[in-house]
């Protein structure tokens, strides 16, 4: 499948070269310019979303994840309700998810592939049905994309490591800390609680 789309797109590519260099020449040479222009616009516009949604395609490859696993393997290992957040940006109803209005010490983990995301230092109440940290664990374990789903423009929040849907960011967090809420589906996390210290 992918080596027909880059089969194509050099194609072309191949074709919008020959139709700009190459082959107009002759038509030129023989004093058709007329029919020349006509014959380079249409393989300009029948080329030109050929070669835009290359670039598109560009733009999916450069988000491969150091964890890439094929859609039986997601399957297998996720619960219904985990692959439906974590692959299908699905999102939990609000109030149901598991760690909404946990206060537990410890480290939330990626529920596709255990990468540290949030650690409970960084959560709080925010009263939106859903847990709120605001900040992640480390700068490089999310990344940031615009989501215009469902006619809003909202910042998606994704796990670096295996690229799974975790979540949105808001800027309505805590005014005191970063101002930042990261408002992620319990269903993508996995909590790991911190160990307690005996201080007997
Ligand atoms: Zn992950």
């Amino acid at each position: 499948m992918m080596e027909n789309q880059y089969g194509v797109r050099r194609l072309a590519c191949a074709l919008l070269a020959e139709a700009c260099f190459g082959g107009l020449r002759s038509k030129l040479r023989n004093g058709k310019r007329r029919q020349a222009a006509a014959l380079q616009k249409v393989i300009l516009y029948t080329l030109t979303p050929i070669l835009l949604f290359g670039c598109s395609e560009q733009e999916v490859a450069m988000n491969n994840f150091p964890v890439e696993k094929s859609d039986a393997e997601w399957h297998s290992e996720l619960t219904p309700e985990q692959y439906r957040v974590l692959r299908e940006a699905g999102t939990e109803r609000p109030f149901t998810g598991v760690y909404t209005d946990s206060e537990a010490l410890g480290v939330y983990r990626c529920a596709g592939c255990d990468a540290e995301l949030f650690t409970s230092d960084n959560k709080f109440h925010s009263g939106c049905g859903w847990p709120a940290f605001d900040d992640v664990a480390k700068t490089d374990r999310v990344i940031l994309r615009e989501d215009r789903s469902l006619g809003m423009v909202r910042t998606e929040v994704l796990c670096a490591n295996c690229g799974g849907h975790l979540g949105h960011l808001f800027n309505d967090g805590p005014a005191e800390t970063t101002g930042l809420r990261y408002c992620i589906n319990s269903a993508a996390l996995e909590f790991e609680q911190k160990e307690e210290v005996n201080c007997e």
